[in-house]
């Protein structure tokens, strides 16, 4: 049986003595008719696309079809190693994996949507670093891939994941609080406490636009998504030590829900507001399409 709210999937948990990541792998071979074993190997196979993505990112010289952007990834992971980062060799860690997966993306490589392709370095950034920190099994990590998903479910369910649809809180935002609930459930936290942590990450994120530059999902896409990677293991951490939301999780979801259908079309996607019509933003345009290209695709907007 599925669950359409955060309180229900907590609810559900305490009753059958299970964790988030077990009720979602239940419901999800039943509604597939999969058995459970071939939807943990589907969602093993998603981890190695993480994982290979991860390492692309911060070994190679990744560079976006357009030129924009690249080699982020990789000079984050080289400041750490060299210096001690600001933020904590795991933060910077998960930061640099994170913009390792959207760098991959923005180079038309393979990545998970997770949940969709401009948010999907946040979860590999946290999963992929703390399973090298803490030395887990890909089992393990597996098991939080599905915890994650069920945070998604309810989001997607209730409110948005696409950036169209809610602006960015919707695809940056789910995924951090994705991220920040599987990481209680995997650093041994309760389904409460990981329902907490993603009410505190979405709360952070909430009337965050959408407004790539050139319409590209790059610019502020790729960073978006390391410093996502960071917030979510911190609100894991504020979960795990007893920080409640106090707005319940269900609620946030339902004002990100009212937010993004009050949020104005130039700040969802259209590149038509925010950073995208910035000076700059307008010049990085014109010399990917040429003026008149970039007027028509403007034209083309309104
Ligand atoms: S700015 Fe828009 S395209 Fe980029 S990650 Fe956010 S929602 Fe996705």
């Amino acid at each position: 049986m599925g669950f359409s709210s955060l309180q229900e999937l907590i609810e559900r948990c305490e009753s059958s003595g299970q964790k988030i990541s077990e009720v979602m792998l239940a419901w999800q071979s039943e509604e597939s008719g999969r058995s459970a074993d071939v939807e943990s190997m589907q969602m093993a196979e998603y981890y190695g696309v993480m994982k290979e993505a991860v390492r692309k990112g911060v070994t190679e010289d990744v560079r976006s079809r357009s030129g924009l952007t690249g080699g982020d990834a990789k000079r984050v992971s080289e400041h750490f190693k060299a210096n001690e980062a600001s933020s904590g060799e795991p933060a910077a860690r998960a930061m640099a994996y994170a913009l390792a997966v959207s760098e991959v993306n923005a180079s038309m490589g393979r990545i998970v949507a997770t949940p969709t392709a401009g948010s999907c370095g946040i979860i590999p950034g946290v999963f992929v670093s703390a399973q090298e920190r803490f030395g887990w099994s890909d089992e393990k990590m597996v098991e939080g891939l599905f915890c994650a998903g069920a945070i998604g479910y309810v989001i997607a369910n209730n409110s948005f994941i696409s950036g169209a649809e809610g602006g960015c809180q919707a695809e940056v935002g789910s995924a951090i609080a994705m991220a920040a609930g599987a990481m209680v459930e995997l650093r041994g936290g309760t389904p409460e406490q990981s329902v907490h942590a993603a009410g505190l990450a979405l709360k952070n994120t909430l009337g965050l636009i959408c407004d790539p530059v050139a319409g590209l999902v790059e610019i502020p896409c790729i960073i978006r998504n390391g410093l996502g990677a960071v917030n979510a293991l911190a609100a894991s951490d504020m979960a795990l030590a007893g920080v409640k939301s106090p707005i319940p999780s269900d609620e946030v979801v339902q004002v990100m829900l009212d937010i993004g259908t009050a949020m104005p079309e130039g700040h969802r996607e259209t590149a038509k507001g925010g950073l995208a019509t910035t000076p700059t933003g307008k010049r990085l345009m014109e010399s990917l399409y040429g003026k008149g290209r970039a007027k028509k695709l403007d034209r083309k907007r309104e």
